[in-house]
């Protein structure tokens, strides 16, 4: 069969637009397309593949675990998934952990959580969820109405009602909203797809304050900021704020899909048996890989190797922008970085990462005015100055018309 591009257009619901080029074998920090052309990865799979492509330890994780067991179902538990439920709680502020195959799923279980929780304990009047404009939750019905972007979640019909959106970063309008019948306020510890926004200090520690006020659970999404992706394991802990329940997935399985949701023993004592569930959420191969992925990861190695390597991207962008003038901002944390454009090119997002694949380098963007990178948090030093040269020769591309 000849497998191409356009094979897509005649046999895929034309949801997305993906790129010409077809990789099929990726290494570390590089991926090869059909034609033996090699890539270097700033992408990451979207912030997934936190240990690089086809890392030995987790292609051995998965292997060993593909010989015994691959799937059971909740009528029973396993080995893997229990060891990675204790690995997760023992390093977090966490004493449960449910299971699911993706961050809209872990962020689903969360929010169903908290309107539970908030049912059993309060009562009916308690029902508001909160959350930020721009945000990014998944793609159900429930989380996507959650996310920031009406955009996403209008022309599907009625949406789940009492859902209310401000600014981030913006403590009084989140006030002015909250009151005793806010069941709880989600948002992510620095949003990804919205454009790489981190949250200043006193907004945080507000919002936290304000849930405690109104008895409402804070729900961190660390779908993309968790698991290492911002030098430390979870992006909480680096902002001085313990969220109520933490959602967790891309990188947790390394580029294998699982997500989890993490939460207090008084908290998750609300979904009792039979009120929430999945066929394959905690499925063994699935944890197996995961458990792999914290063991590496929750190490002072990566973790600071994360910090170390932020510093090299923050100087080679730096260094672009001083000879370019495009970046108005270059912003994030760790290894989730973007670029955000200034007037002059104001909307044109596309167009440098189109010209940053034409030179063989992968990156990624979020909203039309940032440039993105959540590259490995392992990618070899080599492998970040070989991708800004390239990404240097695009830019200068991208401004030379
Ligand atoms: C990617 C993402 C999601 C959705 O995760 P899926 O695995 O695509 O369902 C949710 N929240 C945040 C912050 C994300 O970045």
């Amino acid at each position: 069969m000849n497998v191409t591009r356009d094979l897509f257009n005649q046999v895929m619901v034309p949801n997305y637009n993906p790129a010409a080029m077809i990789p099929v074998r990726g290494l570390g920090s590089k991926v090869w397309d059909q034609s033996g052309k090699e890539y270097i990865d700033f992408a990451g799979g979207i912030a997934v593949n936190a240990l690089g492509h086809c890392h030995p330890a987790l292609v051995a994780a998965l292997t060993e675990q593909g010989q015994k067991l691959w799937h059971l179902s909740n009528v029973l538990t396993n080995e893997p998934a229990l060891r990675l439920a204790k690995k997760l709680v023992d390093a977090t502020f966490a004493d449960k952990v449910y299971f699911a195959n993706s961050g809209a799923e872990a962020n689903e279980a969360a929010l169903k959580l908290a309107r539970r929780y908030a049912l059993d304990v309060y009562g009916e009047h308690k029902s508001q969820i909160i959350a930020f404009k721009q945000g990014f939750h998944g793609r159900t019905f429930f989380t996507v109405t959650v996310g920031g972007q009406s955009t996403y979640s209008d022309g599907f019909g009625p949406k789940p009602g009492g859902i209310e959106h401000v600014d981030y970063n913006d403590l009084a309008s989140l006030e002015a909203l909250m009151s005793d019948s806010t069941c709880a306020v989600m948002m992510e510890p620095l949003q990804g797809e919205g454009g790489i926004i981190s949250p200043s200090d006193d907004f945080v520690r507000g919002v936290r304050a304000l849930c405690d006020k109104y008895h409402a659970l804070l729900i961190f999404d660390e779908v993309q900021a968790g698991v290492g992706r911002t030098g430390e394991l979870y992006a909480y802990m680096g902002l001085g704020v313990v969220p109520d329940i933490l959602t967790t997935a891309k990188a947790l399985g390394g580029g294998f899909p699982i997500g989890a949701m993490l939460t207090t023993a008084k908290i998750a004592e609300h979904l009792k048996v039979g009120t929430h569930g999945s066929t394959y959420g905690g499925n063994p191969l699935a944890c197996a890989v995961a458990e792999r992925v914290i063991d590496i990861i929750n190490t002072p190695e990566v973790l600071n190797g994360v910090k170390h390597k932020e510093q090299l991207f923050r100087q080679g962008l730096e260094k672009i922008n001083q000879k370019y003038q495009c970046f108005k901002e270059i912003r994030g944390l760790g290894l989730l970085l973007g670029c955000a454009l200034n007037e002059k090119f104001a909307g044109r997002s596309r167009d440098f990462l189109v010209a940053a694949a034409d030179e063989q380098l992968m990156c990624l963007i979020a909203g039309a005015n940032v440039i993105r990178f959540a590259p490995s948090l392992i990618i070899p030093d080599e492998d970040i100055a070989e991708g800004l040269v390239r990404f240097e020769r695009a830019v200068a591309k991208v401004v030379a018309g």
